[in-house]
């Protein structure tokens, strides 16, 4: 049998919803007019971005980056490297980056200046979770979801080595 770590449950797919739906009232109310181009982060940030989308009533594009930052396990290698490009001019945009979870926040300011160069007409931040015990560098969370202890989480997009993305919940990892 494949023994896993041991997972205690912190946010319920409930509580992730609204959540959700509060900050998508956020957004709604802000970008009234425009068309954003939001902008996830792979891998972890698509079910959050999906969830997220289908709450807005104002119209949106949608594109991906990605980032690698966390090797195999746990740690952070503290190194941000882009691994995959936007496929989409930002020129002039209106840009909502859409993260799952700013822990150091070196990929975020890692893509807030790759972004920012491009000349968007706007570029905001929208983070599901934050821990801010965490950071090395500062952020601005424009849209923030919940604020989570310094813990490793899994689930709702969130992986340990490609595991538990799948699950609706999110959980603290226990130790093995
Ligand atoms: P940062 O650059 O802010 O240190 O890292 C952000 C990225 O690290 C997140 O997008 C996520 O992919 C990963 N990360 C940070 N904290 C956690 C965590 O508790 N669990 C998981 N699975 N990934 C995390
Ligand atoms: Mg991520």
């Amino acid at each position: 049998m494949c023994q896993g770590p041991r997972l205690r449950l912190l946010f319920t797919p409930g509580e992730i919803d609204r959540a959700i739906a509060g900050l998508a009232a956020q957004i709604d109310r802000d970008y009234g007019g425009e068309q954003p181009l939001l902008v996830g982060i792979l891998k972890g940030a698509f079910v959050f971005l999906a969830d997220l989308m289908r709450r807005l009533s104002i119209p949106v594009e949608v594109d991906f980056v990605r980032v690698a930052s966390y090797g195999p396990g746990m740690e952070s290698s503290g190194q941000i490297r882009l691994v995959q490009r936007l496929s989409t001019p930002v020129r002039g945009r209106h840009v909502l980056l859409v993260e799952d979870i700013v822990d150091t926040g070196l990929s975020l300011s890692f893509l807030v200046d790759y972004l920012g160069r491009k000349r968007p007409a706007s570029l905001r931040l929208c983070a599901l979770l934050d821990k801010p015990e965490r950071r090395v560098v500062p952020v601005t969370i424009h849209y923030l979801g919940l604020t989570v202890p310094d813990k490793f989480l899994v689930g709702y997009g969130l992986d340990w080595d490609e595991r538990y993305r799948n699950l609706p919940g999110i959980y603290v990892v226990e130790g093995d």
